[in-house]
């Protein structure tokens, strides 16, 4: 399949892309940054100088792990962009987290160079990147799906066809929908707990086998007892995701009143320049609103 081009080296691109090189994969990276890529060549990997040159250079796949909507249309769209350099039957995976239109619309685009596009958003975070156990999400044609799955396994505990192009990505967004309300609910339901006299922490191991138990209380409880909020995934890229959860919700005509409510806390918590936290400083945006403090024992 000759070399994998891999494009955005932050945070998960970087554990991503040297897993598929211990994988006995070779790479062709590219990034705007340069210290991301020098990374990955001192793990083996060539240097390309645009995503252009990645596209000409790279075999069958092409991974893109960027931010957001805007910087996946310019590394595809824009100058030197895979468009310049991409040619017939490559497939581009798209692992960031966008908005499922405009994962759409650039399948559109590639297709009219007989490019096919996968979109395969990712859950798990940094400590899931680096293990290989992401939870993979994707959408496009099977067939398609069939040429990239072994390579998504290398990166993920779970690789799964949702539907079309953009079907990872709302899949994303639904996980993302359940994640916030969660927190949220958890920082809520302890501050009622503490406000009530009762210990938060008491709380926790009676109810965290029950039916209210799940990984997110697992998580973000504890955290918020310990008032330990580094990330983990932070406010500011779950606030981007609620954009795009409100957006495409607007644009299907599906309500969406809890997810708006628990965007606002976080643009409210981003407003206190707490925007590089975990999302679970939903504790903290409940501690001020009730005044507690849920690590007083
Ligand atoms: P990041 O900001 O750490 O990394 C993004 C990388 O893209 C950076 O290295 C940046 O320099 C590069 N980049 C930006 N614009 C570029 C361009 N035009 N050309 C080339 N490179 C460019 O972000 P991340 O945490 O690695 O997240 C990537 C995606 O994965 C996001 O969509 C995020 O929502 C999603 N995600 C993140 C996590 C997490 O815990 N961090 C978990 C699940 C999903």
């Amino acid at each position: 399949m000759g070399k994998i081009g891999f494009i955005g080296l932050g945070i998960m691109g970087v554990p991503m892309a040297k897993n598929l090189i211990a994988a006995g994969y070779s790479l062709v990276v590219f990034d705007i940054v340069n210290e991301a890529v020098e990374k990955l060549e001192a793990a083996g990997a060539e240097r390309g100088s645009s995503p252009a040159d990645v596209a000409s250079k790279a075999g069958d796949i092409i991974i893109t792990m960027l931010p957001n909507s805007p910087q996946v249309t310019e590394v595809v769209l824009g100058a030197n962009g895979l468009m310049d350099g991409c040619r017939s039957g490559q497939v581009v995976v798209d692992m960031s987290s966008i908005a499922p239109l405009i994962s759409r619309g650039l399948g559109e685009a590639l297709a009219g160079r007989g490019v096919e596009m996968i979109d395969a958003p990712v859950s798990g975070g940094q400590e899931k990147a680096e293990k290989g156990t992401l939870a993979i999400m994707a959408g496009g044609k099977p067939e398609t799906f069939e040429r990239v799955k072994d390579v998504l396994a290398k990166m993920g505990a779970s690789v799964s066809l949702v539907g079309e192009l953009g079907a990872g990505q709302i899949t994303k967004l639904v996980n993302q929908m359940i994640v916030g309300v969660n927190i949220a609910v958890i920082a809520e339901g302890m501050s009622l707990a503490k406000k009530s006299g009762v210990d938060p922490r008491k709380v926790y191991e009676a109810i965290r086998k029950g039916l209210a138990g799940s990984q997110c209380l697992e998580d973000k409880a504890p955290r918020m007892f310990e008032g330990r909020y580094d990330p983990g995934f932070r406010v500011a890229l779950h606030i981007k995701d609620y954009w795009n959860v409100l957006e495409t919700s607007r644009s299907v005509g599906s309500a969406a009143p809890l997810s708006a409510q628990v965007a606002e806390m976080m643009i409210a918590l981003a407003g206190e320049g707490r925007d590089t936290l975990d999302h679970g400083a939903l504790g903290l945006y409940y501690e001020k609103l009730n005044g507690v403090n849920l690590k007083e024992i």
